[in-house]
């Protein structure tokens, strides 16, 4: 069976004394395997990306963007074997998978930028003949740490512009779908990075701790479960490293009695069964004011659930694919198990879906509750699989106050056709990232994406100026050159 290893130096590295099953969720067949990194190999990555570091540094912001537009050309042009092999491995239909690389190439469309972006400022006669400018300077050894549900996207909101900004890179992706990310890895090579600039170890904890404790490596990037990301922030800055880390999320959709139901039906729909719920904006809440506002979203909700197309993501027309594994589907299960024993009343079932000639995929039909409160399990923990949850309150300011009261902040939005009360919501909610009218307020690769609360861990958001920051050191530099004439006197007062 093939095992999928690693990229060190420029080439692919075997190191399979511990290696992991890889999953086709739509079969549940084992389609290969997964090296699990040892101390050593990790190692070996971080020391090929310090060895690459001081020529990749001194490399022009220019050359070091043009290999980023030839790694957008070729990911244009390998787009369709990116995202057969995202879906056979992590299960989102096809056109999810491309939608999620195109999100990913856009942030390396953002890094070709960086000669534009690492200018600095410039002033001129700070004193006399004095003049001082910042700048922005690589910091060397960067790590990146990522979750299953992108395995395309989300280690490109990091690499791209760290090696962009002159750092060198280590990405520990997912060891569930490992597969992307590998390719991605040649098709930088093929793109011109020099060897070194940018590595790949798969793992698990083991790989993980070596990134966090090694001295060498100077920044972590991890987006992932909040648990872990809290873990991963703890263990690098007390390892002295910059952390940035994205956790979990339960985001809220409040639906106005003003609203435009239809449209906030259709975009429901998408926000909450896309990807079968898991992805970190997907909507897991729908907060309804007024109880007409609860009947008529019902309504309207319950015959589009039961009509969802569940099956093989790489069968044409269907909408949503399997969750990630058995171990996933069964935790789902359990969760509505105790909505449904917490007095939530479960509206539309899909627990027991069954797909024709994919019955040992992982698959869960689309699942609709109602009358749910907030001390029960199913609103307090993330779910991360296709359950929306109905919650009825009487007025803006009682949603408002769920929402800020929960401990994730990532994504919300507000559906309603009232300017006021969009602009109240979106001035005072506490939530990193809000859409009005709009499900999944991603922002775009050119703005920073982040959580509030605890679902972010860190000052510094992915991609956009964020990005930038993180990646990079301020070095502020006061220059004076002796000039004909000028005598400098002993001042022993402070410099003013
Ligand atoms: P996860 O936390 O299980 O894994 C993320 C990464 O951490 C993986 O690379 C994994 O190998 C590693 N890891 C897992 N357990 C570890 C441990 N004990 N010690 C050290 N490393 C460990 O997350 P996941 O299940 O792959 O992804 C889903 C989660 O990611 C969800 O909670 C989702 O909300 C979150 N997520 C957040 C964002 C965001 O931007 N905030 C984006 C995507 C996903």
């Amino acid at each position: 069976m093939d095992v999928v290893g690693h990229f060190i130096n420029g080439k692919t590295v075997a190191d399979s004394d511990r290696t992991q099953d890889v999953f086709n969720p739509a079969t549940g067949v084992v389609q290969r395997q997964v090296a699990l990194a040892s101390k050593a190999t990790v190692s070996q990555a971080i020391a090929s990306a310090e060895a690459a570091f001081p020529a990749w540094r001194n490399t022009p912001p220019l050359k070091r963007a043009r290999v980023m537009f030839n790694f957008k050309q070729l990911l244009e042009q390998n787009s369709e074997r990116l995202i057969q092999l995202l879906t056979n491995e992590h299960g989102k239909v096809l056109d999810d998978a491309r939608g999620e690389l195109i999100r990913g190439i856009e942030v390396v469309e953002f890094a070709c930028g960086a000669p534009q972006l690492l200018k600095g400022e410039h002033s001129k006669n700070v004193g006399p003949a004095i003049d001082s400018w910042s700048e922005y300077q690589p910091l060397g050894v960067v790590a990146g740490i990522t979750p299953f549900n992108f395995p395309a996207m989300v280690p490109m909101w990091m690499f791209p512009i760290a090696i962009a900004c002159g750092n060198t890179f280590v990405l520990k992706p997912s060891e569930r779908d490992p597969s992307t990310p590998m390719l991605v890895a040649e098709l930088l090579k093929q793109a011109g990075l020099p060897d070194g600039v940018f590595n790949l170890v798969n793992g698990d904890k083991e790989a993980v701790d070596t990134l966090l404790t090694d001295s060498r490596v100077q920044a972590i990037s991890f987006v992932g479960s909040t648990p872990i990301a809290e873990y991963i922030y703890a263990t690098g800055t007390s390892n002295g490293k910059r952390v940035q880390a994205l956790g979990g999320a339960k985001n809220h959709a409040v639906l106005m009695p003003d609203a435009d139901m239809d449209n906030a039906v259709n975009a429901l729909m998408g926000a909450a069964y896309g990807s079968c719920g898991e992805r970190c904006m997907a909507i897991s809440v729908a907060v309804c004011v007024g109880n007409e506002t609860g009947d008529s979203l019902i309504e309207k909700l319950k015959p589009q659930v039961e009509k969802l197309k569940v099956g093989n993501g790489t069968t044409a027309g269907n909408e949503m694919g399997p969750v990630i594994t058995q171990a996933a589907q069964e935790r789902i299960k359990g969760l509505i198990d105790s909505g449904i024993e917490q007095g939530a009343e479960l509206v539309v079932d899909g627990r027991q879906l069954q797909v024709a000639g994919h019955e040992n995929g992982f698959f869960i039909g689309g699942c609709l509750f109602d009358k749910v409160t907030h001390e029960m399990k199913i609103y307090q923990e993330e779910i991360f699989g296709p359950v929306l949850c109905v919650i009825r309150v009487d007025t803006m300011q009682q949603a408002m106050q769920l929402i800020d009261d929960h401990e994730f902040g990532n994504g919300t939005c507000i559906f309603t056709r009232d300017g006021e009360a969009a602009r109240y919501f979106s001035d005072h909610i506490k939530v990193g990232m809000v859409g009005v009218n709009v499900p999944l307020p991603v922002p775009v690769a050119y703005h920073s994406f982040g959580g509030w609360k605890r679902s972010l861990f860190g000052d510094l958001g992915a991609h956009g100026p964020d990005a930038l920051r993180f990646y990079t050191r301020r070095k502020t530099i006061t220059q004076r050159w002796p000039s004909s004439g000028v005598r400098e006197g002993r001042q022993f007062s402070f410099p003013s």
